[in-house]
């Protein structure tokens, strides 16, 4: 470990402050999950870390009418326990049940999930089918992106090097969910994940449907093909999905018909995995239950 300085920020102005004034000499540090792994790994060297874990205003979960508010410095074990967002978002809160393990979501936040922007990162396919605002702050004041927006590329973000993540809002959306496929049920980095958003009528007929993807390209995104090839399908029929929402995912996740290789996963798998979890995920979230993961859980 090389040389670094340590500034405790109790404030998002002391935050920005710091920023401002070192650019990318300096870098924030949440819960450190990841960051102490750059620095481990050599990656981050000589910089000014800004600790920002104890800047009280941007913690905790707070529902205003039906738009909910998530600081950014929110850990995934409130996240986990969380009753509104049980009730309000529950993709995001199901992420947290599968995320690592009690130690990591002890110290993990929500907004170094999201500023670290690795496609295998569990809160973004939710972030993104729920339609979050980020909030970032600078020292010249507030901006907000859709979290469409947000992610650029692996470990690349809109935020710039003087701004901070300060909180995530939505619009509650009880009927969403998130299914994970990994190795194990804990301590288990995603192989592939897909978050729903949907609204269905008594029949099941979509009537309205946001997808995002995670570790099925470089980036985490919105499957913009298969949101709207889902609107009018029958969500009971395999068929009508296989006919459907399948091939427009696929064109999704990889339009020159390349899914993403990596060392755990082939790219032929995931391009099979990723619109059968999804699948799952639309039942659950429109349905509540799955009965095929049900019985794949037990
Ligand atoms: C053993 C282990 C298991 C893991 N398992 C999982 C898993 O199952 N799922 C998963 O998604 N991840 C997993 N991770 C990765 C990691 O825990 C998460 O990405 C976590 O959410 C990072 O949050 P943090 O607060 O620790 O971020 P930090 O390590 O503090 O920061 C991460 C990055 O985000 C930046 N950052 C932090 N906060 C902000 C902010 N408010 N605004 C702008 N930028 C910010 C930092 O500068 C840094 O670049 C695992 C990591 C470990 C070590």
């Amino acid at each position: 470990m090389k040389d670094f300085k340590f500034v405790n920020a109790k404030t998002v102005k002391e935050a920005v402050d710091v920023l401002a004034e070192l650019g990318d000499k300096a870098k924030l540090i949440a819960g450190g999950t990841d960051v102490m792994l750059m620095i481990r790994d050599g990656k981050w060297n000589n910089l000014t870390l800004v600790n920002i874990r104890d800047i009280e205003e941007c913690r905790g979960i707070k529902l205003d009418g039906d738009t909910v508010t998530i600081g950014a410095l929110t850990r995934l074990s409130d996240i986990e326990h969380s009753a509104v967002l049980k009730e309000h978002a529950p993709c995001l809160w199901g992420a947290a049940q599968f995320f690592a393990c009690p130690t990591n979501r002890h110290s993990a936040t929500i907004g170094g999930n999201v500023g670290r922007a690795n496609t295998v990162g569990d809160t973004l396919p939710s972030l993104l089918c729920l339609d979050a605002t980020v909030t970032l702050a600078s020292k010249k004041g507030e901006r907000e992106i859709p979290m469409s927006e947000m992610l650029l590329g692996p470990g690349k973000t809109a935020c710039e090097p003087d701004e901070m993540i300060t909180k995530f809002t939505f619009k509650s959306q009880p009927h969403s969910a998130y299914m994970k496929f990994g190795r194990r049920r804990s301590m288990a980095l995603s192989m592939a994940g897909s978050a729903v958003s949907i609204e269905v009528d008594d029949k099941g007929i979509v009537q309205k449907c946001r997808i995002g993807y995670g570790n099925a390209g470089p980036k985490a995104g919105r499957a913009y093909n298969a949101e709207k090839a889902m609107i009018g399908v029958d969500l009971n029929s395999d068929k009508a999905l296989e006919e459907t929402m399948y091939p427009a995912i696929q064109e999704d996740i990889a339009p020159r018909k390349k899914p993403r290789l990596s060392n755990w996963i082939s790219g032929d798998y995931r391009r099979e995995l990723i619109p059968v979890l999804t699948k799952r995920a639309a039942r659950k979230a429109a349905f509540g239950e799955c009965m095929l993961c049900k019985q794949e859980e037990a």
